[in-house]
């Protein structure tokens, strides 16, 4: 409606115009080198108009001829990076499709058509891994090193790399730099706490520790734990200096941190019985077995109650059934009190509900003991030794080799893992270890 009108408007203005100048006649006449030309007004005025439309139109195609080959330039640049862009992607697909050598051929397109190093060499990096050439990707990673938005990635790759290839101290080193590049992020940090402890530096694992369940990279609760095994490793190693003091202070430290944890409770019941401090011992076994009912504390308990007669000794025993009477450890360690005491009737009840419960080899060979004692049946005790069918015991296994051992340690003695061990029933055939106080980076070549 309103372009009606617009278009009635102008078509109005254009008549009047006409009319106005039907209205005036008159003629222009122009004298030029000798030539004279005379017409009416609104014959010139006709000429003059469309001779600056045909000027207008001149200027407009001259600027279009100068302004093409910047124009062709832009384009092709924008086409560049459109197919850079383009291969940047496919090659990401392709990394993340495990296709190593597509990966390679599109992070090379990439970096010949982007100008975006960042981007590139981290693609670059990603597909020289894919495809096994570490030494490649080795040198992207230095590349990105150089730049600032790029080196902790670069950093990142390398610490990596070094882990993968089990250069413990290489790695740690890397992770120590990588922390100052970016002090708070939480996969550093507990790579960092686990790369210090490997490495037998308790009072740096213990700090990072701290900042690593702070920036909640570690759960607090597992987070306890590997504060209670880092003051463990700190008592070991107090004794190692003969400082038995700090040996018993850093115990009971873990052992107050984490009542349950049966190494804890061991290892403080055992110095406290060096130190001759039997009763608070046997409270530190009693207080421990509600939780973790272990054959190690049932064993130091058996030094602690040693100088009291069989008869009292299966009394005090009976006390560990009360902290934990569905466990199978209480029954055995009172069937064995039972069996040394030759209370042979004690001994069997408690035997055939450990079976009740669950019966390991070690059930078997009381049993064993127990009918060689009782009836000196050699028959049925060689019954019982030969029950095949019996679970294994329960050892210390690690959880990141499956490793075995029947001692507790901090660092795994197969692959120098940090606090991976647990208390389990082997399921299959396993490298036995015994866990080392020294750490294997340091005492061994490192293999992958
Ligand atoms: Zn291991």
């Amino acid at each position: 409606m309103i372009r009606a009108l617009w278009f009635l408007l102008k078509v109005a203005v254009v008549i009047a115009a006409a009319i106005w100048l039907a209205d005036r006649p008159g003629t222009v006449s122009v004298h030029w080198l000798g030539y004279a030309v005379e017409a009416p007004f609104w014959v010139a005025l006709l000429v003059t108009l469309a001779a600056l439309g045909i000027a207008a139109l001149g200027y407009r195609l001259l600027r279009g001829v100068i302004r093409t080959p910047q124009r062709l330039r832009r384009h092709s640049r924008a086409r560049r990076r459109e197919r850079g862009y383009r291969a940047l992607t496919q090659g990401m697909v392709a990394i993340a499709a495990g296709d190593a050598p597509t990966a390679r051929k599109m992070a090379r397109k990439a970096d010949g058509l982007l100008n975006e190093p960042p981007l590139t060499m981290l693609l670059s990096a990603q597909a020289a891994q894919l495809q096994g050439d570490e030494r490649a990707a080795r040198q992207y990673f230095e590349a990105m090193l150089e730049r600032p938005e790029t080196a902790f990635l670069g950093m990142r790759g390398l610490l990596t790399q070094a882990i993968k290839s089990g250069d413990r101290v290489e790695a740690l080193n890397l992770a120590r730099k990588a922390r100052g590049l970016q002090p708070n992020t939480p996969w550093l940090l507990s790579t960092l706490y686990d790369l210090e402890a490997q490495a037998g530096d308790w009072a740096a694992a213990e700090g990072t520790l701290q900042q690593a369940i702070q920036s909640g990279a570690i759960p607090t609760e597992e987070g306890r734990r590997h504060r209670a095994v880092l003051l463990l490793e700190r008592s070991f190693e107090a004794e190692r200096r003969g400082r038995a003091d700090a040996a018993l202070s850093h115990a009971q430290a873990a052992h107050d941190m984490m009542p349950g944890f049966a190494p804890a409770a061991v290892r403080l019941a055992r110095l406290q019985v060096a130190a001759d401090r039997l009763k608070p011992a046997a409270k530190v076994v009693e207080r421990a077995w509600r939780h973790a009912p272990h054959p190690e504390l049932a064993d130091i308990y058996r030094t602690i109650v040693s100088s009291y007669d069989a008869l009292t000794r299966v009394r005090l025993f009976q006390k560990l059934v009360r902290q934990a009477p569905d466990s199978a450890e209480s029954h055995l360690a009172v069937a064995q009190a039972a069996i040394e005491a030759q209370l042979w009737g004690e001994a069997r009840q408690h035997l055939n509900r450990a079976m009740e419960i669950g019966p390991t080899r070690r059930t078997y060979r009381l049993m064993a003991e127990l009918d060689r004692g009782e009836r000196h049946d050699e028959e049925a005790a060689k019954d019982w030794l030969a029950q095949a069918a019996a679970p294994e015991d329960p050892v210390w296994t690690c959880g990141s080799c499956g490793a075995v051992s029947h001692n507790w340690g901090g660092l795994c003695g197969h692959c120098g893992a940090f606090d991976s061990l647990t208390w389990k029933t082997p399921t299959v055939a396993v490298p036995v270890m015994e866990p080392t106080d020294i750490p294997p980076a340091l005492a061994r070549p490192a293999t992958a």
